[in-house]
């Protein structure tokens, strides 16, 4: 089976017309949510170190502009193309709808890798494509909203950012023209690993269902689950982090070098220093390694997290999967063929769409944290710790025993910023978990997760659309 004659924008494309079937909506309205808006396409010019001068390729997408901003990260990788970029901007707007955040998609996308570039030429190319996007109104705390992506971070975020303000000066809300800064930025606690946590609470709460998991022939909850993450960046590290944490075994981590297996489970921390360290994810000390990268995703295990780039399941390799659960922490691992085999085989797979918009939803929250310039928790943290500690003084005399040191700090506790923004993503997750769920048992038709994950947002989009009334 061979799925190469699909583009990635195709792939997209694809998966929303199978969903549009189970929706209501007239195909011209369908027509008008699927298509990109805008689509930018730059050349420019940067001086490399050696004086060379080089023209760099780069794009910025907005697929949907019934909510503004736009909203996506920007990402560096040497297989940018205008394909791959409307792809993922048409992603964003379908995820952001998902879990109630209110912008329209958007993506970015510089054509170079990184790594052969130094910080001083990624940083020129970094502001000079900031300025360009400036020059033609892609940038702005109210018209488009860049952040990290595959090969971007804090670093990155913070130049756009300074450009952005070097130009603007004095606009009073312009912190909330990037997300995903350093604090010191304007950034807020708790982004960095937003999008691995997201992953990690989206998949908990599945494995939270009864039905699901009746259904695959295992234990409800997470602890103990056999799970194996493809990609050990910003997005796998932080979930393989939290499934470690919350009682399951992390049996294989993959990189491209290869992958490392251990059946009593991985310390994720200890593999991320030896990799650092030593250059290499192989030769971690008690375990097994795997040289072809690949083969990783073919082990035996209950969760799969491909958390890494588009494409790596397939319609060769799907075959060859024993997962029960896959956990798309990738924008795109799965080709429609691999869905197609998936579903027929009762595999759950838990959507990109929605599994990993932890990212952007504590990027809404960053945003918000710029709009009104306050940190969150700054106004009520003490005022709760007053309002507990009355409320526990009370309960003391009352009962006439005393609560331990422990218990009292626990309850006098006021919350702070990374508190409201994990709690804010969790209840955000567990949400939008629910409302997929919903529309797939209202219509047992549907296929699969990803699909019903399609029919919430072309719903919402198009109820959006039509009580907007352009469509007399
Ligand atoms: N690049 C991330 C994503 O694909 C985050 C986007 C954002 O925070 O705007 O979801």
């Amino acid at each position: 089976m061979s799925d190469k004659h699909y583009s990635f924008f195709g792939a997209v494309e694809r998966s929303f017309d199978k969903a549009a079937r189970f929706t209501k909506w007239d195909s011209g309205l369908l027509n008008q949510i699927r298509q990109c808006n805008s689509v930018l396409q730059l050349r420019f010019p940067i001086k490399r170190d050696n004086g060379e001068i080089e023209v760099i390729e780069a794009y910025r997408v907005q697929h949907s502009h019934h909510k503004t901003p736009c909203k996506g990260g920007i990402r560096f990788a040497a297989e940018v193309n205008q394909d791959e970029v409307m792809a993922l901007a048409a992603l964003m707007t379908y995820k952001c709808t998902i879990v109630n955040v209110p912008f329209g998609g958007g993506k970015g996308g510089i054509k170079i890798d990184p790594k052969k570039y130094s910080a001083g030429e990624l940083e020129r190319i970094t502001r000079r494509y900031t300025s360009e996007l400036i020059k033609k109104n892609f940038i702005g705390p109210g018209t488009d909203v860049p952040a990290p992506d595959y090969g971007t971070g804090e670093r990155e975020m913070s130049w756009i950012l300074d450009t952005y303000v070097s130009m603007r000066p004095g606009e009073v809300d312009a912190a909330g023209c990037v997300t995903g800064k350093p604090i010191t930025q304007g950034g807020v606690r708790g982004r960095r690993e937003a999008t691995g946590l997201g992953v990690f609470y989206g998949t908990r709460e599945v494995c939270n269902i009864p039905d699901i998991m009746n259904k695959l022939g295992l234990p409800i909850g997470i602890e103990n689950k056999r799970v194996v993450v493809q990609g050990l960046g910003n997005v796998g590290y932080w979930a393989a982090h939290f499934f470690q944490k919350a009682g399951a075994k992390v049996i294989a981590l993959a990189e491209y070098e290869g992958a490392i297996v251990d059946e009593k489970g991985l310390d994720v921390e200890a593999v991320f220093q030896h990799r650092k360290k030593t250059g290499s994810i192989l030769d971690y000390p008690g375990a097994t390694n795997i040289k072809k990268s690949t083969e990783a995703l073919e082990l035996d295990c209950d969760i799969l997290i491909p958390a890494a780039l588009e494409n790596v399941i397939n319609g060769e390799n799907a075959p060859r999967i024993k997962a029960k659960i896959i956990g798309e922490g990738a924008n795109g691992p799965l080709t429609p063929e691999a869905d197609d085999h998936f579903a027929k085989k009762g595999t759950i797979v838990i959507p990109d769409m929605y599994l990993n918009a932890g990212g952007v939803t504590v990027s809404y929250f960053e945003w918000l944290k710029n709009l009104s310039h306050v940190r969150y928790g700054r106004m009520e943290k003490r005022f709760t710790e007053n309002v507990n500690s009355s409320i526990l003084n009370q309960l003391e005399e009352l009962t006439g025993k005393k609560s331990n040191d422990h218990a009292r700090k626990l309850i006098m506790h006021g919350p702070d910023e990374v508190d409201l923004v994990y709690s804010g993503l969790e209840e955000t997750m567990i949400n939008a978990t629910h409302e997929i769920m919903n529309a797939w048992r209202e219509n047992p038709a549907i296929p699969d997760m990803r699909t019903a994950a399609y029919v919430v947002a072309i719903n919402k989009v198009a109820t959006i659309y039509a009580e907007l009334g352009i469509f007399p």
